[in-house]
């Protein structure tokens, strides 16, 4: 499950709730309630399970 990082907001998702992509700064997920960039973390298992984890600290910005 996902909290969504907005503290204002703090809305809890689940994996199909949202759609995760990448927008150049790595995985994240918006939040359908109030929009903020929530950061995940993939895992591929070894049996080919697909996971995402939250990522609670913020990446830093233009890294290339
Ligand atoms: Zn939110």
């Amino acid at each position: 499950m996902f909290t969504c990082r907005n503290q204002s907001c703090g809305a809890q998702w689940e994996l199909p709730d949202v759609l995760i992509k990448n927008e150049g700064q790595g995985l994240l997920f918006r939040c359908p309630m109030c929009g903020a960039r929530n950061y995940v973390e993939r895992h591929d298992a070894a049996d080919g399970a697909i996971t995402y984890e939250q990522v609670t600290d913020i990446p830093p910005h233009g890294k290339h």
